[in-house]
Parts: C-alpha cells; sequence; structure tokens
C-alpha cells in the first residue's frame, strides 16, 4: 500500500506518519527528514538544501526527485511505504508516476492558519526519528527530551512565524494544486480530514479512512 500524506507544514503529517508506522506496518518516509539527514552529513546534497530550507522555500525537483527515487528502491520499501512531504510539486508528482508510483491512499489534514502558526512555533523535534512534540500541545514526558531515547530534543531552524508563513505561501502555490494532479488522475482514494481536532481522534478517523 502507498499513502502520501498531504497537508501544511504543522498539519500534523509528522505525527500521524509514526502512528501509520505502527498500524501498517509500513515505512515511512519523510523528504524533510532526509534533507536534515544530508544536511547534518555536511553532504554536497545537504550544502545545497539548506540554502532553500532556511528561506522557508522548496528545495530543487530534480534534486529531491534524485534522492526519493534512491529512496523507495530500496528493499524495505517493498511492501509499500507512507511518502510525508513528497510530492510537494506537480513536477514531483509526475516524476513518481512516470516512475510507476501509483498512490492507494491521499490523506489531507486541513488545518488553519492561526493553528498552524501556533503549533509550529511551540514545535520541538527528535532530529533522528523525526518525531515531534509540541511544549503546550504534545509535550514529551520529560521537558527537552525525546520519550523513546531520552535524547535531547531541537527546534528546528526554520520553526519561526517568518519561516512558517513563508512555507505557507510555498504550500498555497505549488503544493495544493498536487491534489487537483492526482484528482484528474482517478487512482487514489482521496481523504480529507480535519486536522485541528486532538490527534487521537484524527488517527482514528486515518485509520477507518484507510480499513
Ligand atoms: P514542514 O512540512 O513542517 O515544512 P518538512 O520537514 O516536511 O517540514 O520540510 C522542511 C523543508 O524541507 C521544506 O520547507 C523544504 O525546504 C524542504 N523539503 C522537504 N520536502 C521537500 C520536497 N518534496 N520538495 C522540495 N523541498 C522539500
Amino acid at each position: 500500500m502507498i499513502i502520501l500524506l498531504m497537508g501544511a507544514p504543522g498539519s500534523g503529517k509528522g505525527v500521524q506518519g509514526q502512528k501509520l508506522i505502527d498500524c501498517f506496518g509500513l515505512v515511512r518516509i519523510s523528504t524533510g527528514d532526509m534533507l536534515r539527514e544530508q544536511i547534518s552529513q555536511k553532504t554536497e546534497i545537504g550544502l545545497r538544501a539548506k540554502y532553500d530550507m532556511d528561506r522557508g522555500l522548496l528545495v530543487p525537483d530534480e534534486l529531491i526527485v534524485e534522492l526519493l527515487r534512491l529512496r523507495i528502491a530500496m528493499p524495505d520499501c517493498k511492501q509499500g511505504f507512507i511518502l510525508d512531504g513528497f510530492p510537494r510539486s506537480i513536477l514531483q508528482a509526475q516524476a513518481l508516476t512516470e516512475q510507476g508510483v501509483v498512490p492507494d491512499h491521499i490523506v489531507y489534514l486541513d488545518v488553519s492558519e492561526a493553528v498552524i502558526v501556533q503549533r509550529i512555533c511551540g514545535r520541538l523535534t527528535h532530529v533522528a526519528s523525526g518525531r515531534v512534540y509540541h511544549e503546550i500541545f504534545n509535550p514529551p514526558k520529560v521537558a527537552g527530551r525525546d520519550d523513546l531515547t531520552g535524547e535531547m530534543l531541537e527546534r528546528r531552524k526554520d520553526d519561526n512565524e517568518v519561516s512558517v508563513r513563508q512555507r505557507l505561501k510555498v504550500f498555497e502555490q505549488q503544493t495544493r494544486p498536487v491534489i487537483d494532479y492526482y484528482r484528474a488522475q482517478k487512482t487514489a482514494l482521496i481523504h480529507f480530514i480535519n486536522g485541528e481536532n486532538d490527534k487521537e481522534v484524527v488517527g482514528n478517523q486515518i485509520y477507518r479512512a484507510l480499513v
């Protein structure tokens, strides 16, 4: 099964993606996490991506398309996967189609701009796993520490109000049209979920939509 998780930054894709791993035993692929990994390893791709990521812009399509192509060719993707943060443009969606990747389900998490800004500004991330928390709405058991490993949580450099407003603009212009692309393809079931509800409620709604 191939699932695309779509929604603006801070709409809950990371949290819900983690839940889906447990429910369906699929791997979760987050292109944001992959890029941050490249940055922390100081690779050439990482250096190139950092420039755009720090500015709340998308990294170039050809760079991310190639990175993703290599990732989904790996053996753990044979049974399917959950894509979080890809495709983020029509060109990326077309590249997936050309690679023969046809999603079964698209889960679209709908959240208003005001809620997104609140969420992003208190977000804490466990960089190694991609697990996300919020200082107030989803606090870790021990302040500043990941629940599973006890490692320190970090605030992403792009998790500030200026960057999030820019990312929202990019989302509207470049990512939202991807839904229309898949609507026209008529291959995937598209589920619109109110992402403002409690994360357990959202998780249950997604689960019911997928089974
Ligand atoms: P968020 O959804 O909160 O913005 P992500 O971790 O998914 O966070 O992405 C962070 C940044 O990584 C984006 O702002 C963008 O610069 C880059 N990025 C991630 N995925 C893609 C993609 N598919 N295409 C282009 N840029 C991407």
